[in-house]
Order: C-alpha cells, then sequence, then structure tokens
C-alpha cells in the first residue's frame, strides 16, 4: 500500500463525491481515507437475535424482525407522499415507511412472502413504525448469513437524512478494504504483538468493522484501544523527556540550617511517612540538574502545608527566594498567619501580597523582593503581576491547582532567568494512573494517608423538612463549645437568585439563633475584603460560633474547633466540591458531623452524589464517582493531553488498559529513548504521522 493512501481526501472514494464529502467532514470530521478507516462502530448488533413485534418498547432501538408485508399504499401529506407497508408477524402489526425511492419499492417488494427488516423503530401511541428498513429475503438472508454482528456507527440527524445511513457508511469502509486488500501498515512492534498477543493492525481493523464473531471482536478492540493509549503514553513521556533534558534547574543542593533546624526544633508533630516520602521525593527533584515540576496530590486536611513550608526552607537554605500563591484572599492570609506560626522563632522574612495591600505597603514590599531582604512571599495571583520582581525566585508553590490555569503557571516560570522549581498542591484527587496519563508535564507526588487521631466524619443527607431538628442539633454543638458552618450554593448563571437564598437563609438563622446567646458570621463574594477578613478573622478566633457562607469557603480554611459543616442545597454542588467543603471539619480531635440538606427533587446523579459522600470520607473513591459521573472533560489537565479525542478507547472505563499501555509505553522507552532501533521502526513512523501536526518538540517557549 502506498504510504500516503491514507491520507488521500475522502472525496476520491468510489461511493463518495463532492457533497457527501461535504456532510461528512462537517457532520463527523471524516476528510481522508484515514479519518474513514478509523471512524468505528460504537455497537454491534446480534444479527441471529430476531425480534417480534410484541416485543417492541422504546423508540430509536435498533431491531430485526421476521414477517410479511401484506399491503402496501400511498399516503399524500402536505409536504409530499410517503410510501407505507403494513408489515406483520405472528404477534402484532407495525408499518414500514419509505419517503425516498418509492417507486423502486413499489416495483420490487414482494406481498405476503418472508422478510427479515432491519431498522431503527419509531413508537407512536402504542404503535410501530420503523422508517427506510433494510429488507432481505428471509430465504437469502439465511443463506448468505455472513455478518453476525452489524456495526453500528456513531450517526446524526443531517447524515441519515442525507442518505447517509449505516449501510452506506459501511459500503464505504468495504470500499476501502477492497482497495487496500485489507492491507494496512502495522503500526506495534513484533515484540509488542507477541508479548500482549494482540491482533495484527489489518486483521484488528478487519474485525472492528466487520467482526466474525464476538471473541475476535473483542480482540480487535483491544488492540486498538491498546495501541491508541500507547501513543499517547510515548507523547506524554516523550514531552517529559524532553522538559528534562532541556530546562535546567537551579541547583538546592544544600540540605541547610533553616530546614534541619525546623525539622529538629519547631515542628510540631511527627511528620506522616506520606509526608516524610514525599518531601523526600522533591529533595530529589531539586537536587537533581533539571527544573522541578511537581503535582502534589493529597486530600483535604493532609498536610500538605507542612510539606509546602520545609520545602520553602530548603529554598531559603540554598539562597533562594520562594513564593507560595493561594486562588483567594482568606486563603493566602491564612497560609500566611499559618506559616508566621510555625516559623515563631526562626529569622526568615516573610509577607503577604494580595489584592488588597495597600499601596505604599506594596512599594516597600517590592523593594523588599528585589533587593532579597524577603524570603518568603504569600499571595493571590497578584503575585504574578510583573512589578512583583523577585531578587532570585528559587521555589514557586501554588495551592489548589484546579483554580489556576496553565497560563499562569507559565507567567510563574518567568520570573527567574533560570525558571523555579515549581511544586503544585492539589485536594482534589485523581486516580493516579488517570493523573499520570493526563499530566504527562508533571510529576506526581501523594499524601496518602491522614495524620494520626483524626475520626472519621460523619456524614448524613436530611430533607429540607427535618430542618427544625438540624437546627436542634446545632445548638446542642454549640453548647459543647464547637463552631458551625453553613454553606451556600452560588453559581455564577444564577447568582442573583443565590444571594436571595443565602440572605433568607441568613435571616432565619439569624431569629433561630439569636444574639446574646449566639454570634453569627457572615461571608460572601459581594462583601469588601477587609469585611470579609473581619468576619473571618472572629470566626477563627472563636468569636462567633456560627459561619453562614458561600463557596468562598471551599478552599483550605482551617478552624479546627469547627465540628459541623451544613451543605445548604447540597443537591447544586458537585462531588469534588462537597467533599472540599466537608474537609474544612473533622480537623479538630472532636467527632465532626456533615449534613447534606436537600429538597426532595433529586435527578439520578444527584442521588448518586449524596450517597457516595454519606457512605465514604476517601477522596480518591469519590474522585472516581465523580469521573465516571462527569466524565474526564472537566478535569484540569484533559484538554491539553488529546486524552479527549479518543476515537476507540475511554480513559475512565479502560483503566486497566491505560495502566497497561503506560507501563509498555514506559518500557519501550526506556530500551530505545530516541526510536532509533530498526526493530521500532513501525513505532517511529506510525508516531511520526500521529503527532504531524503536533510541534512537540517546540513544546516549551
Ligand atoms: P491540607 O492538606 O488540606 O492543606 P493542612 O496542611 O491544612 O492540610 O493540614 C491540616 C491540619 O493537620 C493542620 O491543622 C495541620 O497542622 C495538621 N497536620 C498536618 N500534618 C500533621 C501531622 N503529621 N500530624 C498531626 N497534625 C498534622
Ligand atoms: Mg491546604
Amino acid at each position: 500500500m502506498n504510504p500516503n493512501f491514507l491520507q488521500t481526501p475522502i472525496v476520491y472514494l468510489k461511493g463518495v463525491g463532492p457533497n457527501r464529502a461535504e456532510i461528512l467532514k462537517s457532520e463527523l470530521g471524516i476528510e481522508s481515507f484515514g479519518d474513514l478507516l478509523q471512524f468505528y462502530p460504537n455497537r454491534y448488533l446480534d444479527k441471529t437475535h430476531y425480534y417480534k413485534i410484541a416485543q417492541l418498547k422504546d423508540s430509536g432501538a435498533d431491531v430485526q424482525i421476521v414477517g410479511k408485508v401484506i399491503h402496501l399504499k400511498t399516503v399524500e401529506q402536505k409536504r409530499g407522499k410517503r410510501l407505507v407497508a403494513t408489515f406483520v408477524d405472528d404477534t402484532g402489526q407495525m408499518e414500514l415507511v419509505w419517503f425516498r425511492s418509492q417507486k423502486w419499492i413499489r416495483e420490487n417488494l414482494k406481498l405476503n412472502v418472508p422478510y427479515v427488516v432491519f431498522g431503527r423503530i419509531n413508537k407512536y401511541g402504542s404503535s410501530f413504525s420503523m422508517p427506510h428498513p433494510e429488507m432481505e429475503l428471509l430465504e437469502a438472508h439465511q443463506a448468505g448469513l455472513k455478518v453476525v454482528m452489524q456495526p453500528i456507527y456513531p450517526s446524526t440527524e443531517k447524515l441519515s437524512n442525507s442518505g447517509i445511513t449505516n449501510k452506506v457508511i459501511s459500503k464505504l469502509i468495504q470500499q476501502l478494504f477492497f482497495e487496500t486488500k485489507g492491507n494496512f501498515a502495522e503500526t506495534l512492534t513484533q515484540h509488542l504483538l507477541s508479548e500482549l498477543k494482540l491482533l495484527p493492525k489489518s486483521e484488528a481493523l478487519l474485525n472492528i468493522h466487520f467482526p466474525k464473531n464476538q471473541e475476535l471482536l473483542a480482540k480487535a478492540q483491544y488492540r486498538l484501544k491498546f495501541e491508541e493509549l500507547f501513543f499517547v503514553q510515548l507523547q506524554l513521556l516523550n514531552k517529559k523527556t524532553v522538559r528534562k533534558h532541556k530546562i535546567k534547574g537551579l541547583p538546592f543542593d544544600q540540605v541547610g540550617a533553616l530546614f534541619n533546624d525546623f525539622f529538629q526544633n519547631h515542628l510540631p508533630f511527627d511528620l506522616t511517612n506520606a509526608q516524610k516520602r514525599v518531601i523526600k521525593e522533591i529533595r530529589n527533584d531539586l537536587g537533581s540538574s533539571a527544573q522541578m515540576n511537581r503535582l502534589l496530590q493529597g486530600d483535604v486536611g493532609s498536610g500538605k502545608t507542612i510539606v509546602a513550608l520545609m520545602c520553602m526552607l530548603l529554598a531559603i537554605d540554598n539562597d533562594f527566594q520562594a513564593c507560595l500563591m493561594a486562588p483567594t484572599e482568606i486563603l493566602a492570609n491564612q497560609h500566611f498567619n499559618g506559616l508566621k506560626d510555625l516559623l515563631q522563632g526562626m529569622s526568615i522574612k516573610m509577607a503577604l501580597l494580595t489584592g488588597s495591600t495597600k499601596k505604599s505597603e506594596r512599594t516597600f514590599l517590592h523593594n523588599q523582593l528585589e533587593n532579597g531582604n524577603l524570603n518568603i512571599l504569600v499571595g493571590t495571583h497578584a503575585l504574578l503581576e510583573d512589578k512583583v520582581q523577585f531578587k532570585n525566585l528559587g521555589l514557586a508553590i501554588i495551592d489548589e491547582q484546579h483554580r489556576f490555569g496553565v497560563a499562569q503557571r507559565s507567567k510563574l516560570w518567568k520570573k527567574n532567568d533560570l525558571p523555579p522549581h515549581i511544586l503544585v498542591m492539589t485536594a482534589t484527587p485523581i486516580p493516579r494512573t488517570l493523573a499520570m496519563s493526563l499530566y504527562g508535564d508533571l510529576d506526581i507526588s501523594v499524601i496518602d494517608e491522614l495524620p494520626p487521631g483524626r475520626k472519621p466524619i460523619k456524614t448524613v443527607h436530611r430533607y429540607d423538612a427535618n430542618r427544625l431538628k438540624v437546627f436542634r442539633f446545632i445548638k446542642d454543638e454549640v453548647k459543647k463549645g464547637r463552631q458551625i458552618y453553613i454553606v451556600y450554593p452560588l453559581i455564577q448563571e444564577s447568582e442573583a437568585l443565590d444571594y436571595k437564598d443565602l440572605m433568607d437563609g441568613y435571616e432565619s438563622i439569624a431569629r433561630e439563633f439569636s444574639l446574646p446567646d449566639y454570634q453569627i458570621s457572615i461571608v460572601h463574594g459581594k462583601m469588601k475584603a477587609e469585611d470579609k477578613d473581619y468576619e473571618m478573622e472572629r470566626f477563627v478566633r472563636g468569636e462567633t460560633q456560627i459561619m453562614v457562607a458561600t463557596t468562598v469557603i471551599e478552599v483550605g480554611v482551617n478552624v479546627p474547633n469547627a465540628s459541623v459543616m451544613i451543605i445548604e442545597s447540597a443537591e447544586r454542588f458537585g462531588l469534588s466540591q462537597l467533599h472540599q467543603l466537608r474537609g474544612r471539619v473533622g480537623r479538630g480531635a472532636e467527632q465532626s458531623y456533615c449534613i447534606l440538606m436537600t429538597s426532595h427533587k433529586l435527578s439520578n446523579d444527584a442521588k448518586t452524589r449524596l450517597e457516595t459522600m454519606v457512605r465514604t470520607n476517601d477522596g480518591f473513591e469519590i474522585a472516581e464517582v465523580d469521573l465516571k459521573l462527569r466524565g474526564p472533560g472537566d478535569l484540569m489537565g484533559t484538554q491539553q493531553s488529546g486524552l479527549l479525542n479518543l476515537k476507540i478507547a475511554d480513559i475512565v472505563k479502560d483503566n486497566q488498559i491505560l495502566k497497561a499501555a503506560r507501563y509498555h509505553a514506559l518500557q519501550f522507552l526506556k530500551k530505545d529513548p530516541k526510536m532509533e532501533n530498526p526493530e521500532n521502526n513501525v513505532v517511529r513512523s506510525a508516531y511520526a504521522e500521529l503527532f504531524r501536526d503536533n510541534a512537540i518538540w517546540g513544546y516549551i517557549s
């Protein structure tokens, strides 16, 4: 086969032509022979199974029925004529309908002879019809039952309206096989094929489009999914290698006085094993000659802050500055105060920079940064402004990555001649294999252990009607000296309504929990920063018992005495958000609770989310459910990784294949990092072909 054959524009395929080419392109993105070849069926129909008319249930099902046409008539309509056949079997009757080719059907269709009809059914009231069925005389059908499983290709309304039916697609693909004699270039090495017992490429393609039997179909699917994921992994791993070799890092070769002093004299608790392991991983990176880009995953409350601090001390020990960036002002404040406490008695100069830092203070701060007097700068994205210049930024830490984009990360890179080491911390865990696959450009560390002595949070789901009981519970907890969060949703699209809910809720809570017995704080996004801080501070100091808030408190806030998290309209929150919110409690020694309040009207997804929250506290388990519910599209990084454009594999459902693909891609590159070995030629050329438009070598700019 001519190697460029698959790049031939689809218009040149026999049976296509300019009109169909246009539709294939606009509806399915099929522009070349190769695109068509990789347009895979999304399901298969068992052609050995026949329905009875009385068994038909829903519109839209593809069915195959044996029966006879007993009557044929033309019906005049405003929009034109249609041909209608009455089709019967021994259980009932239905209609077959044609809008096109009526003359041909009229002349060729035989009455009272058994046919097998195949097509998609529509339901009208209690009767069924099938537009444009595929028909075959039963006799012929039985004689030549070649296709046991009929592939069903994804379709659109426009496609079927323009006559590009499933059958047509199948025909076009047949034509491709005919022109190539079914020979397609192999893309995996002989070694991989035999080690994994994979079908050869041509056989896999044949069986994905024209399966001979179930077993071969399954093998074809496995082979093609594996191949697809294997190449994505190769690309991600290559990106990483390119980065490691091209980007020189700032050497942090000393573990110095500050790090040791802190470790020996100031650490308020023993580190968990997970924390120790992660610090070691980061230290290895920092000591190597390459720039670090590391993602630190750890469930809420797993203790990422102390890890961040110890890394910053390493930077300072090596005469570099460090910064810590948080997504909200409240959180930046909290980090600043928390770090200040931890660093008491050590001579480290640290400052806070947020949107509300006064101008005079700012000017001073800028100077201190530039002349190197400041060791640590904590702040919000105010840190990213061009005016903020460091003398020698060595380490940038970003907390809660999902609020920041790739663009912001790259802004940080430019704060120094050599890019600083970057540590991204996130409490939105995603399954590890998936993480490794998505963030090919980041190394990953995981804190998979909570500090000792935490009592698991008890989570319950309550309906709004039970509110009085919930209020009583709050009172009991406050009596015990605890503090309570009550959180309202704030969704951008319904902002005005949401604020009304929040204020209504606040009023009724203020009535129920009145002064002087109760003090209430309220925090929401429309307040001035200083008012927010003031309210937050009162709650942190324990002067107020109840904090009514929107999700501004979602990330990071740490009030160990707070033991109850009440989430209003919990059905409106996503799973990861619910989990984040719940993570605000359970930080002290007391038993903590999370109460999910909802109305009675719940969608199935909402029910699953609530049940999951009640069932488990495990962030990784929750992340898996979330992924299944929402798909990977919302996860950070998926857009860039190319994992969303997969043609056959599904990174969630095919997680096992993904693991295998990653493993084998790693082995492959370990043995032949530049793909120079002649044995690996097939992979090399397939790779070049796949990523021909993808300038990965210019990836770092
Ligand atoms: P997160 O990972 O959510 O940012 P934090 O760093 O805020 O978690 O830590 C949560 C709480 O756990 C803090 O109060 C912190 O002081 C405490 N903590 C962290 N590590 C340990 C540990 N090894 N032992 C005991 N408490 C710890
Ligand atoms: Mg945190």
